[in-house]
């Protein structure tokens, strides 16, 4: 996709569309489809939606500093640093609406999310994964991979991305179990060939309706082959953002565009937990949701069962020929006699 040129003249052009079918696209501006042709970035309408993206997505700075050597001002006015900012590898769901934006800001201020903090259950309802034994006790969520047209890069790093998915769940209070069926689990993610700047997407994040039966699937692009990092940022955020119902954020794991965030300390992993975004609302959703008490990781240091021994045939009753030697000892073990041949009868005790 070429990169939109900053427009001069009145009439809209193929630039202006573009632009306004990006921004239409992922949520910054409410118009009628067929109006979008009309628009062109100095109008009113667009300059308000330029100004929604650049104060949205934090990668708005990086761009800016490249092109300015200043952070970005969301003034709505289209140039160079936002068209960087919006040809970026990003997420294809869509961002909130600034009245969204609005309405969970004042969700968390009056923390009626914690009317949520149960701490006990399953994800998406209680008890559903028959994996947990503890399944009563702690939440849990089963996660199938279909990676048959992942890249061999990513194939590479995919069971590390995975487990760092299952730690920053874990940090958070819930355990992430990796299935081998997709019909036995909640989440699932593929991988395709995704047109455009999209790394990935996941098709909703609406948990009210969900059922033990309900699959939630996401899509990630099989031309994104960043480091192996970046991808688990990418994973956690399809997967484990949107899959667990997150919205996009500015700045942190959900942001649109990827931005690395901090690990955990001590772990070379991706975490919710101090990912840096505004206000934090990811990692307060949740622990929220998860009652936020670390639980383990399932799967890590698994103890081996002991394969229990076959137990062996009891010798029925009944008459024998001894096909070989038979040495015959008394019970007390001392030996006694000469080694005998010929029929042998077994009576019980
Ligand atoms: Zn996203």
């Amino acid at each position: 996709m070429s990169t939109p040129k900053k427009k001069k003249v009145s009439q809209p052009g193929a630039a202006d569309l573009w632009v306004a079918t990006w921004l239409h696209q992922y949520g910054h501006l409410q118009v009628p489809l067929k109006d979008l042709p009309k628009l062109s970035v100095n109008d009113t309408a667009m300059q308000s939606a330029v100004s929604s993206i650049q104060a949205f997505d934090a990668n708005g700075d990086n761009c800016s500093l490249v092109h300015h050597n200043r952070n970005i001002e969301p003034d709505g006015l289209f140039g160079p640093a936002t068209a960087q900012l919006m040809s970026l590898p990003r997420c294809g769901d869509r961002d909130p609406t600034l009245e969204e934006r609005a309405e969970e800001a004042k969700e968390f201020a009056s923390m009626g999310m914690t009317e949520a903090a149960t701490g006990v259950g399953s994800w998406p309802v209680p008890g559903c994964n028959p994996d947990d034994s503890q399944r009563n006790s702690r939440h849990s969520v089963r996660l199938y991979v279909d990676s048959r047209r992942a890249t061999s890069k990513q194939k590479s790093y995919l069971d590390r991305c995975i487990r760092g998915v299952q730690e920053c769940c874990a940090e958070a209070g819930l355990q992430v179990y990796i299935v081998n069926n997709k019909a036995d689990a909640e989440l699932s993610l593929a991988f395709e060939s995704i047109k455009g700047n999209v790394i990935g997407y996941f098709y909703l994040y609406n948990l009210g309706a969900n059922t033990c039966n309900t699959s939630l699937r996401g899509m990630l692009d099989v031309n994104y082959e960043p480091d192996w990092y970046q991808f688990c940022l990418l994973i956690v955020h399809e997967a484990l953002g949107h899959g667990l119902g997150h919205q996009h954020t500015s700045g942190g794991i959900m942001n649109p565009s990827l931005l690395r965030t901090p690990t955990r300390p001590g772990t070379e992993w991706p975490t919710y937990k101090n990912d840096g975004s505004s206000g934090n609302t990811a990692w307060r959703r949740m622990t929220s949701w998860f009652g936020g008490q670390a639980v383990p990781v399932p799967g890590v240091d698994p103890v081996d069962p002991v394969d229990p021994v076959d137990p062996v045939d009891p010798v029925p009753d009944g008459n024998y020929v001894v096909t070989g030697e038979l040495q015959v000892r008394v019970l007390d073990g001392t030996p006694g006699g000469k080694p005998v041949t010929g029929k042998l009868i077994v009576v019980p005790k």
